[in-house]
């Protein structure tokens, strides 16, 4: 098979154990910039090209488009669905993930379970929206911020406040959620592909870090999950429309709650701490299910 790997850097793990994964298995595998690639938005005989070269052969895309490229890197994908091309996650589905406010709604909506979640715009009721999640200790999480930056625990009211003001003034985007308090600055990874969490690892933020991220010194290990997290996972990577997923769970005294559904999820911190072969099987389902003309969205939404 002919593989396309968008991803604008050929050197980060993932990619080249991806690479590695497909040229194991005798396929033919190219990374590709996205930034770097150009279209033809045409009825006709839609193309997407790269360094002068037009990109019709290709039997399956793997797409790894970094949060800072969303718009620009799923147009891309976008146009490989119009030309039947078979992608791994569609673009409709890339675009619902990375949209923080978008994805809780959506996952409200089937019933997974979530922190209690605020959102508001004006700049008149914060003192509501903070009884509304609960009350302090709260999170505030800035809506495009990863890797836990801007992800602020307040612990009293005044705190909540001086925050929920300060991103206000910034105009920035952001939730305020119940501090799952019981999670104990862990949360399970669950990496779902195809419909089956293949793997699973719990991430344990550093002493007095509430935020579990491997990018703020968190060290994750093996766990085994609960049948009730495995099927919130599945489910939730299902509602977002995703075949390959990181659906991040909070352990809290009502069962697991959803955090986040990542639609590129790392796979470096996974394959170490489980030592499973992540890249191979999700090279194994593409070999499975990459047809032509099987794309569920065809670029639509
Ligand atoms: P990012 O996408 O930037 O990583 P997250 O929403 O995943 O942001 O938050 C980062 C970390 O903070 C999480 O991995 C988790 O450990 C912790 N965290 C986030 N939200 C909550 C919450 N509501 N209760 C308890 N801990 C939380």
């Amino acid at each position: 098979m002919k593989i396309v790997i968008l991803s604008r850097k050929r050197e980060l793990y993932s990619t080249r154990r991806l690479v590695e994964a497909a040229e194991e298995r005798g396929h033919v595998v190219r990374v590709i910039n996205p930034l770097r690639c150009y279209m033809n938005i045409t009825a006709h005989n839609p193309r997407v090209c790269y360094k002068g070269e037009c990109l019709d052969d290709v039997q399956a895309v793997i797409p790894r488009i970094g949060a800072s490229i969303t718009f620009y890197g799923t147009a891309v994908v976008r146009q490989f669905e119009m030309m039947g091309i078979y992608c791994l996650n569609e673009s409709v589905a890339i675009t619902r993930s990375r949209d923080k406010l978008r994805s809780l709604q959506l996952l409200a909506r089937k019933g997974i379970g979530l922190p209690v979640t605020g959102f508001a715009n004006s700049t008149m009721y914060t003192d509501d929206l903070i009884e509304l999640v609960g009350g302090p200790p709260l999170v505030v999480k800035l809506l495009e911020g990863t890797q836990g930056v801007g992800v602020v625990l307040a612990e009293t009211q005044q705190a909540a406040e001086s925050v929920i003001d300060a991103f206000r003034g910034l105009k920035a985007n952001f939730i305020v959620q119940e501090y799952i308090q019981e999670a104990r600055g862990a949360d399970i990874r669950c990496f779902v592909v195809g419909g089956k969490v293949v793997a699973s690892m719990k991430r344990q933020g550093k002493e007095g870090e509430f935020r579990s991220n491997l990018h703020r010194g968190g060290k994750a290990t093996s766990v085994r999950i609960t049948p009730e997290e495995r099927s919130t996972a599945v489910r939730a990577a299902r509602i977002m429309g995703l075949s390959v997923a990181g659906v991040d769970l909070l352990r809290s005294n009502h069962g697991p709650v959803v955090m986040e559904v990542n639609s590129s999820p790392g796979i470096e911190g996974i394959e170490h701490a489980t030592g499973k072969d992540i890249a191979g099987t999700i090279i194994e389902y593409i070999e499975k299910n990459a047809r032509p003309n099987c794309t569920a969205t065809r670029g639509k939404g």
